[in-house]
């Protein structure tokens, strides 16, 4: 096995830009010492391909559900068919769910509604569950601190405040880091200073591939095996020789995104 080992805690891998060269890109996300990926689903059919990759694949992992951006598109029945998908153990985690105010098509109360049910479905199987957050943190931080039960899982592809993260983690998430915190914009040091600030406990790497390539690859489809430029820059920020950047956020992935085929729970 390579080291370092990484896990890439968030990528779309039956996303059309991606699922044609699925087999090269797990083999180049391998030699980069990639050995897991967890393929978040966005509605109800692509949460099916999700799982029948993942039960294919050694490496990936399935997160079912309905990404906020197709709540509105989500069919009578489709709901039922998340909840059923979690019954294959190649799945563990739901989502993606959260909030988006970004995009303007799903109405924000139905989103609200498949949030909660993401949520509860999460907490009633055990699994963490995987948040989106485009343009609504003060919203998601309302919806979670209200309904003041903790939560296991991640709010991937953080790009927050402190404070923000703070609250978050107080609710019991971890925080996914992906392309973002590569890019060099008028924000970059008070995130570098944020990244450098979190307990190391908390911090999860993702790609979101096929979006969001970190530098320097911003604006080429992305892939899992670049998890690992994610990682080397946090490991630079955080003053970590690589290894112990990848074994940390490594043993947080797999203690997070626990594995239900071996008989772990
Ligand atoms: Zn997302
Ligand atoms: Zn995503």
């Amino acid at each position: 096995m390579p080291s370092p080992r990484w896990v890439d805690t968030h990528a779309h891998l039956t996303h059309s830009r991606l699922v044609d060269r699925v087999a090269e890109i797990l083999a180049t996300a391998a030699a980069e010492g990639v050995i897991r990926i967890v393929s978040a689903a966005t509605c109800a059919e692509d949460a099916l391909a999700v799982t029948e990759l993942a039960t294919n694949s050694s490496i990936v992992r399935a997160a079912v559900g309905i990404h906020p951006n197709d709540t509105h598109l989500a069919a009578p029945g489709d709901w039922d068919r998340i909840v059923a998908l979690t019954e294959n153990r190649h799945v563990v985690a739901i989502g993606e769910t959260g909030l988006d105010k970004y995009w303007k098509d799903a109405p924000f109360d139905v989103q609200l509604d498949f949030f909660a049910r993401h949520l509860d479905l999460a907490e009633r199987l055990g699994l963490p569950v995987v948040i989106h957050c485009r343009d609504a943190m003060p919203e998601i931080l309302e919806f979670l601190e209200t309904r003041n039960r903790p939560v296991k899982g991640t709010l991937h592809c953080f790009t927050g405040t402190l404070p923000d993260a703070q609250r978050l983690m107080a609710l019991g998430l971890h925080l996914g880091f992906g392309g973002i915190c590569t890019f060099r914009n008028k924000d970059s040091d008070t995130f570098a200073e944020l990244i450098r600030a979190v307990p190391e406990d908390r911090i999860l790497v993702e790609t979101d591939a096929p979006f969001l390539s970190p530098h320097p690859f911003r604006g080429k489809t992305n892939e899992p095996a670049r998890v690992a430029v994610v990682g080397r820059f946090i490991a630079e920020l955080r003053g970590w020789p690589e290894d112990k950047c990848s074994e940390i956020t490594t043993q947080n992935a797999l203690a997070l995104f626990a594995d239900r085929i071996d008989g772990s729970p």
